[in-house]
């Protein structure tokens, strides 16, 4: 069967060291897109093997990360299909076969160093030139291994039990090429690359023999990926060469990096601009380091979809607001850019704000009332809570500007803008709301338009202009200078609050 024919299978592969990213979230998007479009199965696969990288809890928040961007895998630790264990750390013993087929075939060898041997060659081979030297082609017949040594000395250390690890014994003048959907012709020298270890001496694999493994015994057909994995890209062809034969390769994609105000996109950019980066909250729980999600900033899971999805694709349309379902229906890999995309957080609530017009208030209505319970605002009436969102969410870009937009519905301002009023204050204007308390304490119908007709008959009598009395009587009930109509919000307060807001308000700005 040719590669086009199999059923498509990708995989998302995160290694559960903390928080994710947005780089992160966007390659399972890639992947889910991808999948779901050809009808294929998007595979959730957890790189456990470096147990002294593993996070307590961040695998559990990887799962929730997903589940709030509305993506289910077809299979998982969570739910496993025929391919499991789903977890690198349940699957230890599956790999070694593979390195012992590797020493057999003369592709990898067993090296002895320990770390102090490690530290001498690094500063024994530095130089200017080479800063930094790797166990590489031109290291490796120094250092204590099985290509060094004699089969018995060897055999000897083997029989003693002398901790070992596993190398891939990289070609000497080899160029190893391969095609990525994204940047097309890719071509490494081989002598450039290092002997990565493969098998650690606690016998678990590394990544690159993991990964390599999983993918064949997973039948994943295509592999879509950070660019920063592109540099271990040549150890993974050669891998599939020896072990599986290339012709059984997935396709490869790196997807480019997210580029933040300056260069890569950090979690320090956001703490220092003042935007998130990660998905959802998270707190790394070795050194309770706090960084803030898109989550909990307000986004609504489906903008958050929408704009990453764009991050570094085009659909080639005008159209920028896309469901995940149109999505589905509209990417390619294939018009993936290749250069660093931008995050530009302005654009990021500009999604968020379309995203909240184009929602029914149904939709919007428990994340808002969540949002105000949070902040000990009880919201007792659905069908009120409803009509308040519905009068202010055109004016909110994240959930949170709810808060703002719209607590004064449910109590009096705390503090009310006195500095905007007093400098046109009048004892007309003051009189004016007197009576105009009065007036409304004798209205039986509370309704928009009654309250707006005495409003401005009085204002008619009294010789002022209509317009200059809405400001103070909006400050009065809100706060501040904005808001819906003024006699919508006294209409909806009601006529205890509208009063009493009035009568305290008077007594601050005629201090
Ligand atoms: N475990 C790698 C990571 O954490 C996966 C890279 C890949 O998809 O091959 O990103």
């Amino acid at each position: 069967m040719s590669s086009m024919e199999k059923k498509v299978r990708v995989r998302f592969a995160p290694s559960p060291t903390g928080g994710l990213h947005l780089g992160g979230v966007r390659t399972v998007l890639y992947n889910y897109l991808f999948a779901k479009q050809h009808q294929g199965d998007f595979v959730l696969r957890i790189e456990d093997t470096d147990q002294t990288r593993f996070v307590e809890g961040a695998e559990q928040y990887i799962y929730d990360c997903l589940t709030w961007c509305g993506i289910t895998p077809d299979e998982s630790p969570l739910q496993p299909g025929q391919f499991g264990p789903y977890r690198q750390s349940e699957r230890k013993e599956m790999y070694r076969q593979y390195a012992n087929q590797l020493i057999e075939a003369g592709y990898a060898y067993y090296a002895f160093d320990t770390p102090e041997d490690l530290e001498k060659m690094r500063a024994d081979f530095k130089t200017e030139s080479n800063p930094s030297p790797q166990y590489d082609g031109s290291i490796r017949m120094q250092m204590k291994n099985s290509l060094s040594m004699s089969s018995n000395e060897v055999q000897d250390l083997l029989n003693q039990h002398t901790p070992y690890v596993i190398r891939i014994k990289m070609p000497e003048n080899e160029t190893i090429a391969f095609h990525d959907l994204i940047h097309h012709e890719v071509r490494f020298e081989s002598a450039l690359v290092d002997d990565k270890v493969l098998l650690k001496g606690d016998g678990m694999p590394t990544y690159h023999l993991a990964v390599v493994v999983d993918d064949f015994l997973m039948k994943i057909t295509h592999a879509f990926r950070g660019e920063e994995w592109l540099s271990s890209a040549p150890v993974h062809v050669l891998l599939w060469k020896y072990l599986f034969g290339l012709e059984h390769m997935p396709q490869w994609a790196h997807l480019p990096l997210i580029m933040g105000p300056r260069g890569k996109l950090s979690k320090r950019d956001g703490a220092k601009y003042g935007f998130p980066v990660f998905a959802m909250n998270w707190t790394d729980p070795r050194s309770n380091e706090f960084t803030e999600g898109f989550k909990e900033k307000g986004f609504l899971p489906e903008a958050f979809v929408n704009l990453l999805a764009m991050l570094g694709w085009n659909s080639g349309e005008e159209k920028e607001l896309y469901t995940i379902d149109e999505l589905i229906e509209k990417f390619s890999i294939e018009r993936v850019h290749k250069s660093g995309a931008k995050f530009d957080y302005e654009k990021a609530k500009w999604f968020n704000q379309e995203w909240i017009k184009k929602l029914d208030v149904d939709d919007l209505l428990p994340l808002v009332k969540d949002m105000f319970e949070n902040k000990d605002v009880r919201i007792s009436d659905d069908v009120y809570f409803k009509t308040i969102i519905h009068l202010v969410k055109e004016r909110c870009a994240l959930i949170s500007d709810f808060y703002d937009q719209a607590v004064y519905f449910f109590m009096a301002p705390t503090e009310i803008d006195v500095a905007a009023v007093k400098p046109k204050w009048t004892i007309e204007k003051a009189n004016f709301f007197e009576e105009l308390s009065s007036k409304l304490e004798d209205l039986n119908e509370w309704e928009v338009s009654t309250i707006e007709e005495i409003f401005k008959n009085l204002a008619a009598e009294k010789n002022i202009k209509p317009g200059e009395l809405q400001l103070p009587m909006r400050i009065m009930l809100v706060g501040g200078k904005f808001g819906p109509a003024v006699f919508e919000i006294a209409h909806l307060i009601g006529k205890a609050d509208t009063l009493s807001r009035i009568q305290s308000a008077l007594i601050q700005i005629n201090e």
